[in-house]
Parts: structure tokens; sequence; C-alpha cells
């Protein structure tokens, strides 16, 4: 069935600042869904608190808008217990890399498959701006009295070490690449990550759309760069690639696939591999039973361990 990005979305009110890049990532999801041609009904897009927290308001599939910093273990646990649906987590850096860094880093060792969009805006927009842990240190944005007194956490390479099979930077503005960035995220079986660069007109007039439009470049464009993992062999080396170009920010930003490793095995193959009708049973088929203290529980009895 052919749908329209207009398919998936609410008739909600969008209520983020003018200018902001939000926009555009909701913009470049929607495209993406429709492309993509997922059933609104299995498919579900999780998110904390902040701007980007009203995404699935947004967005007309299932969505929970869940705690701050706990997008990412409600996400897990969704896809583990129906593996059938297509996971999307909606999140910001301060959510995901603050009170959220932990989950964010799990989910790496984990590979489960799902895909994590990050609204990089360097600030926390819906507390009226104080520095968030991607800010470098030093830079004084609007909302701050003195200048970062703390230091820079770099995404693309937490999200490398912390085992990511499909890792990318976008900017909100270029809404054409992000939309394919995400079309390619969805596929990827595993854990993908996209370090979205959003514009905060409101709170950071440092990192603004007007500075991104002069620094950043697209890494496709490098006939040269390949970040494709097509042997185990090359594993290491492609990393190291890829983890040396997160390195670059100012003066010039890559943009686009940073890493892609389509041979690791997911976390729902891990688990297929321990119960052997996992896939086939997984728990949001099982029935609902009475727990030994009278709380509806998961009969997982009929699960096959290995
Ligand atoms: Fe967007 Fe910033 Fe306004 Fe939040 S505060 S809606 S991030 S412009």
């Amino acid at each position: 069935m052919e749908r329209s990005p207009t398919d998936y979305r609410t008739g909600l009110w969008v209520d983020w600042c003018p200018g902001c890049g939000n926009y555009g990532i909701l913009a470049a999801l929607t495209q993406a869904l429709a492309e993509l041609g997922l059933d609104p009904a299995k498919t579900v897009i999780v998110s904390g608190i902040g701007c980007s927290g009203k995404t699935p308001h947004y967005v007309r599939v299932n969505g929970v808008h869940t705690l701050h910093g706990r997008a990412i273990p409600f996400a897990t646990g969704v896809k583990l217990a129906n593996p059938e649906l297509t996971v999307i987590v909606e999140g910001g850096d301060g959510d995901l890399l603050g009170i959220g860094a932990g989950h964010f880093v799990a989910l790496g060792r984990r590979n489960v498959d799902m895909t994590v969009i990050m609204h990089d805006n360097q600030v926390y927009g819906l507390t009226k701006g104080q520095a968030s842990p991607t800010l470098p240190y030093g830079v004084q944005t609007k909302g701050l009295a003195k200048p970062n007194i703390q230091g820079m956490l770099n995404p693309v390479l937490l999200a490398l070490a912390s085992g990511y099979t499909f890792v990318a930077r976008a900017l909100a503005t270029d809404v054409k690449h992000l939309k394919q960035l995400i079309k390619q995220a969805v596929k990827h079986r595993g854990a993908a990550f996209i370090d979205v660069l959003q514009p905060c007109p409101t709170y950071n007039n440092v990192y603004t759309a007007q500075f991104y439009r002069k620094t950043v470049y697209r890494l496709d464009e490098d006939p040269d760069w390949d970040p494709v993992v097509r042997d185990p062999s090359q594993e290491h080396s492609k990393k190291m690639a890829a983890m040396a170009k997160a390195h670059e920010w100012e003066p010039r930003i890559p943009v686009g696939v940073f890493y892609h490793n389509p041979l690791v095995p997911s976390f729902e193959e891990r688990l297929q591999s321990r119960l052997g009708n996992y896939l086939e049973e997984p728990p949001a088929r099982q029935t609902i039973v009475s727990g030994s203290d009278g709380t509806p529980v998961v009969n997982t009895e009929s699960l096959r361990r290995m």
C-alpha cells in the first residue's frame, strides 16, 4: 500500500519555536516512514523528556512519551517483547547522553535492532538553555551566564566505542539527506544511531543553521570513504577510520555514515540462540498469567531453553 508523509502526521498542533531544527527532523522522519511503507500498527516511536520528546505526539504510529533518560530501556523492552515491531527512539542530547548515558552505552553493547535519532542542539531547550553534554568546553550560548565549564562528550565517538553497528551524523536542515540516513538506519539489523545537528534558535546562538551551512561537509562526496564492513577482518580498520573522522569538528564537520557493520548478530538473534523458539513465540505472543502475588506476568514456560 502506497503511503504519503501526511499519512504519518497526527492533526496535533506542533508547538516547537519558529526556526527550530526539530521541524526538519519531523519532516525527514515522516518521509522516511512513508518511503519505507511501514505499517503504523507495527511501528513504535519512544521518546524521553525535552523538546524532542514531543515527537510521538505528532507522528501517527504507536508512540510512548516516557521518562527523562529512559526512552532506550523502554524501547528495548518493546522490541524484545515483540521483535516484529520497528522501534525508533527520539531523544535530545541531554536526555540520551546526560541522565540516559548508561542506557545509551548498554544499547550499543547489546546491538538491539532499533534506531536512535538524537536531536543534538547542545542545550537543554525545554528548561531554558542550560549546557548539555555535547556543548564544547568554553563555549557560551545565550542561556549561560558564563562559558561552559564542562567538557564536550562526542556522541559519534561514544556510539562507536559502545558497539553501535550503524553510526551516522546528519544536519536537521538537510531533510533529504537525513531522510536517506533514517531509511538506512531503520533497514539496518542492529543498533543504529544518528546524531542530528539540530539548530535551536531560541537558546543556541553559537551553533546556528548558518554556522552549520558553512562548516558541514558530506562524507559520501569523498569517493575514498567506505564505511561498510564487508568482512570481519575489516572491523578494526573501519572502526578506527570512523573514530578518526569522529574527532573532526570545527572548522569542518563531517556528516553521513561513519560506520556500518551488518555482520554483528543482533540481540534478538543472540536470544534466539538460547531460546530456540524466541522469534516465533516472543513474549508478546505468550499468555498472560497471574503471578504468585496476583500481578499479571507473561508465561514464558513455552520458550525452549537451549
Ligand atoms: Fe526548538 Fe530550542 Fe525551541 Fe526547543 S527551545 S523548540 S529546541 S528552538
